[in-house]
């Protein structure tokens, strides 16, 4: 009979994972009360940008938190019936490790798009909280479907080399040149009513901002993107949302003109208005008036030319207001989206004003 000789080796084994067993706890008993203290773990590193605009913005953060804190904080003595959003936005603007916290947290989404020209056009956002990061990756892939339709009809790729969205740093948005300042859509919707505009309509807005400074102009564009988007139909009598088209009488002109001359003489009427550049703030020149003029066919010429001459650059809220004040209030009133500005309080604000304007107007000029 051959003996078992495992069972033999079994016995000294046991011993021997014994003893090991017990020098491993001495360490770790010793270890704890006398011996030299556990390596601290390392830091999670923070974690990296996504694409080259969050890299980009990210540089600038500071700065950023810095000017949002002015603009919000500029915004409140003219603005009480605002005052609780405000100070809400200052109070997080005001904490002092925000800018090593969207760092460190990853406050930032990005994506990309392809351009007209074939490159890739990075999109980039930034927000303050980690609960708006759904908020703000929505509104990044609103843009991903905005883009190429608003430059579509242009017929010109976007003329920066990336897409900045500034997302919940400040009440109110502006627009140009590419980047984006955006109220979080959970903030505006706090405090508007079911009759707002949509907030996906403010972001291709601010968006053709980035064409045209001019307020009717680009709020044609606006409606225009957001149609298409949305119904992918060039037809507006398939769309969906024309922003009251009878109580604003710049838009409604545009429309009307729309209508009346089709998609691609509009498109070229953008384009050659795209190199004259009219302002923001300002009444629209004769001359650019003429451009519809011009695209228009022959038999409509006379029917646009009269519709053009009611394009302005103001909605009309009544007489006992200077038209200078006037135009003001409502550049900020639409860039808050409202659009019963009667029954909303006006948000008005010189410096407010002043970074709109400078913003639009150099609308198409690359970060
Ligand atoms: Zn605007």
């Amino acid at each position: 009979m051959i003996p078992d000789m495992s069972r033999h080796k079994t016995v000294p084994s046991l011993l021997v994972s014994a003893v090991v067993l017990a020098i491993v706890v001495c360490v770790h008993a010793c270890s704890k009360s006398s011996g030299p203290a556990a390596p601290t773990p390392a830091p999670t590193p923070a974690p990296t940008p996504t694409n080259s605009a969050v890299e980009g913005m990210l540089k600038g953060l500071e700065a950023e938190i810095s000017w949002s804190l002015s603009m919000n904080q500029s915004l409140l003595p003219n603005n009480p019936g605002s005052a609780p959003q405000i100070q809400g936005k200052i109070a997080i603007l005001h904490k002092p490790t925000l800018a090593s916290d969207i760092r460190s947290g990853g406050l930032f989404e990005g994506d990309s798009v392809t351009s007209r020209n074939g490159r890739s056009l990075p999109i980039g956002a930034v927000f303050p909280q980690g609960n708006m990061r759904a908020e703000a990756s929505e509104a990044v892939r609103n843009l991903r479907l905005a883009l190429p339709v608003l430059e579509d009809f242009m017929a010109i790729p976007l003329p920066v080399d990336s897409v900045r969205l500034w997302y919940g740093f400040v009440i109110g948005n502006s627009g140009g040149g590419g980047t984006l300042h955006m109220e979080d859509r959970g903030s505006y919707e706090s405090w508007t009513t079911a009759s707002r505009l949509p907030y996906e309509a403010i972001l291709d807005h601010e968006l053709s901002h980035s064409y045209i400074g001019h307020e009717s102009l680009n709020q044609f564009l606006e409606l225009y993107v957001y149609n298409v988007v949305h119904t992918d139909s060039t037809n507006p009598q398939s769309w969906i949302y024309v922003r009251d088209y009878v109580a604003w009488p710049s838009v409604a002109a545009l429309l009307d003109v729309y209508q009346l001359i089709g998609r691609d003489a509009m498109s070229g009427a953008y384009r050659t208005l795209y190199s004259i550049k009219p302002p923001y703030g300002q009444p629209l020149s004769s001359d650019c008036k003429q451009v519809f003029v011009d695209q228009a066919p022959a038999a409509v010429k006379t029917q646009v030319a009269s519709i053009v001459a009611n394009i302005t650059y103001r909605r009309r809220l009544g007489t006992s207001r200077s038209r200078e004040t006037a135009s003001k209030s409502d550049a900020r009133l639409w860039h808050r989206g409202m659009r019963c500005a009667a029954r909303i309080p006006p948000l008005v604000g010189a410096r407010a004003i002043t970074r709109a304007l400078a913003v639009a107007t150099d609308a198409d000029i690359a970060n």
